[in-house]
């Protein structure tokens, strides 16, 4: 048995319970699988979420031990034997997410939207690991100019964040709020926004955050440890709000955020990180025209669009930092206590 490194959770709990061993590598499961050798994988909150036991979008808890990471780049080392169109050498990039393929909402483009939508980790073992497999038809190839980091935030947060973007209808002259601005998927959502020449308010906490807003091209940060953004929004839009919001934290920024649309505002919610059950007034959102509109996941097509932005040098996707295998327990921690930026990505090329 060939053996690689990965990272292992043996148990639920803190990313203390993250641990580096060896394990078996994987072989082909099914003849429509290819193995990868894994370049490099983006953390996401389904990592986080899987490790405490947590169901997250399209996930359901995984038993320890198991392997995480689903934002996975890597090079074909192996092609089952009804695969084609692909080669060993090929460097590629995996879609997250599959589904049944057949049923009306899977031939209408909305695989995400499929009764048995799930994330390949289900199924089998994730990319933070040396090798891992996964299904032919999941793949994109990535081109060699494009950097590997780069390609590693693409699946997960920038999926999502164009989702949330087309859903939101964004145009030019739209004023747009992003609460958590600063993680993975708030920072993508910045990026993405700044293509349509919106004026984008930006909220996070903390100087370091802040600035870090500042460069990522948000025309108006607030500080939520010294502002209110609904007071900022209020005063700096002549008391009209803004066209939109996009909203991961759920919890108690709901009725503020809804409060601080304009009428007919849209509100995109595309994450609970803050609370499940928010306080909501009916009557601000239905006399006010205003719209809550859910995106958990962007379907494949948003991800191919992506990856062309990415292809054509039209997106640089915000990334944190960069770590070796051996400190995914790190970038945990890093995600979790909000002192990463953007999307902290395990290099697993390198021996750390
Ligand atoms: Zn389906």
């Amino acid at each position: 048995m060939t053996m690689m490194r990965a990272a292992v959770v043996r148990e639920y709990g803190g990313y203390d319970r993250i641990v580096i061993e060896e394990a078996a590598q994987p072989s082909l499961k099914t003849p429509k699988d290819v193995i990868l050798r894994v370049l490099a994988c983006g953390l996401s909150d389904i990592d986080l979420l899987s490790r405490q036991g947590i169901s997250g979008w399209g996930l359901k808890p995984l038993e320890p031990p198991f392997i995480s990471g689903v934002n996975v780049v890597g090079e074909i080392v192996e092609v089952g034997d009804w695969v084609s169109g692909w080669r060993e050498g090929d460097r590629v990039i995996v879609y997250p997410s599959r589904s049944c393929g057949y049923c009306p909402t899977c031939l209408r483009g909305e695989d995400t939207m499929c009764h048995d939508a799930r994330i390949f980790i289900e199924d089998s073992c994730g990319g933070l690991a040396d090798y891992c497999c996964v299904p032919a038809s999941s793949l994109e190839p990535l081109g060699d100019h494009v950097s590997l980091w780069e390609a590693a935030a693409i699946p997960l947060a920038y999926t999502t964040a164009w989702r949330v973007i087309k859903t939101a209808r964004l145009k030019s002259s739209d004023r747009v709020l992003v609460l958590g601005a600063t993680d993975a998927l708030g920072s993508a959502v910045l990026s993405l926004t700044r293509r349509f020449g919106s004026f984008v308010y930006a909220a996070a906490r903390g100087l370091t955050n802040t600035q870090a807003l500042k460069k990522l091209g948000a025309n108006r940060v607030i500080d939520l440890d010294r502002e209110n953004f609904e007071a900022v929004v209020r005063k700096e839009t002549d008391g009209y709000g803004v066209d939109v919001i996009v909203n991961p934290l759920g919890g108690s920024t709901w009725l503020p955020a809804l409060r601080s649309l304009t009428i007919g505002g849209r509100m995109v919610v595309c994450g609970a990180s803050m609370g499940d059950s928010p306080n909501i007034s009916i009557r601000d959102l239905y006399q006010s025209y205003r719209q809550i509109l859910g995106v958990p996941m962007g379907n494949r097509e948003d991800f191919r669009e992506v990856l062309d932005l990415l292809d054509r040098g039209e997106l640089k996707p915000v990334v944190h930092g960069t770590l070796p295998l051996e400190d995914t327990a790190e970038g945990h921690r890093l995600i979790e206590s909000g002192e990463a930026c953007g999307n902290v990505i395990v290099d697993v090329s390198i021996n750390g």
